[in-house]
């Protein structure tokens, strides 16, 4: 029944007013790589007291040990928020028992929605990895690459391009990709038509924010935010900021700072997008927290931080969830890394 009503206004009705009113919420979910409460908190502090997380009306914690690890890395931990699995550390889309599951992305594209993927990393890296690669190592960066070429993302900004084009198979997937405009600058992904665009920021990992050099992460989320709009459907989008986590690794309370900053920009973006885009469900979360950092010191005039870190890896405390729009409400409250996809599966089948 619901499929002939479809159809009917297929025929009947111009798409566009019709979709965004009648199907479901677009999904905007954006991971803060090694982002944990106490990064929010400096960060916030250090731009005078403020955080666009400040706009978020659900806030929950989420659990993020693996299945062999208390202290998870990002290729589990995003395998956990996109297909709801807790599985080996290291380990992309590949369950317990050795199944490949489907990602949130996946399974919104069979459900109608465009997809998109964000990342200030490149491409091919644990996180944007988690959404539509089935991997047992993380570092099988070629055949991750090929993955994504042959995947149901619409729209991709990331670095990584070489595992595309230097390949030990000789194959330039590039020239394979034929449904993608593989563009090479913001203003051609914005003009381009395609159905498909890619936009490689960077050959191998994109430089860090504070370089000068890279495209903001506000800037990439307007374009890809631009194109899926054109498309009169429902969309899930993942934006990582990928670098807090390496700023982590480095001890670098600057480059963790800058790439925050970077992240809160986009996050702010995102807000503004949704207030023309009520139906649109936003949700701000991390895959876990990165150098154990503390705020030990500080000055409340400007209120400036000095903060320590107490490792180089990752330590397993919760990690905070944002959410704003439709269904925000679910997600409040202590759960598992896993039900993060539980409740968007909820959102996308409703
Ligand atoms: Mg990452
Ligand atoms: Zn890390």
């Amino acid at each position: 029944m619901k499929k002939t009503i479809l159809l009917l206004s297929v025929i009947f009705f111009p798409i566009n007013s019709f979709a965004q009113e009648t199907t479901q919420p677009n999904i905007i979910l954006m991971i803060g790589d090694g982002l944990g409460l106490t990064q929010i908190t400096a960060g916030m502090y250090s731009n005078g007291n403020k955080t666009a997380l400040e706009d978020f009306t659900s806030i929950g914690l989420s659990k993020t040990h693996s299945h062999n690890n208390l202290v998870t890395d990002s290729a589990a931990s995003g395998t956990a928020m996109a297909s709801g699995v807790k599985t080996l550390n290291g380990v992309i889309g590949i369950n317990t028992k050795n199944q490949m599951v489907k990602s949130i992305l996946e399974i919104s594209k069979e459900k109608g929605y465009q997809t998109g993927l964000i990342a200030t990393s490149s491409i091919v890296h644990a996180t944007p990895a988690s959404f539509y690669a089935n991997v047992l190592s993380r570092r099988e960066y070629q055949k991750i690459a090929l993955q994504m070429s042959e995947s149901v993302v619409d729209y991709f900004i990331g670095g990584g391009q070489k595992h595309f084009t230097k390949r030990n198979d000789k194959r330039n997937l590039l020239q394979e990709m034929e449904d993608y405009d593989i563009v090479s600058s913001l203003s051609k992904f914005d003009k381009s038509q395609a159905s498909k665009i890619g936009l490689f920021t960077n050959r191998d990992e994109p430089t860090r924010i504070s370089d000068g050099t890279r495209i903001p992460l506000k800037d990439a989320v307007t374009s890809v935010l631009n194109q899926l709009d054109q498309d009169k459907k429902p969309f899930f989008l993942m934006v990582e900021g990928s670098q807090i986590d390496w700023g982590g690794h480095a001890n670098e309370m600057s480059y963790v700072m800058s790439e925050f900053n970077d992240f809160n920009d986009a996050i702010q973006t995102v807000l503004d997008y949704t207030k023309s885009h009520p139906n649109t469900l936003v949700i701000v979360t991390a895959d876990h927290e990165t150098g154990g950092l503390a705020i030990t010191k500080g000055k409340i005039k400007n209120f400036q931080v000095e903060a320590t870190f107490s490792t180089i890896g990752h330590t397993a405390t919760m990690v905070p969830v944002f959410t704003k729009g439709p269904s925000a409400e679910i997600f409040s409250g202590i759960y598992d890394n896993t039900s993060i996809f539980n409740k968007m599966l909820k959102v996308v089948n409703q």
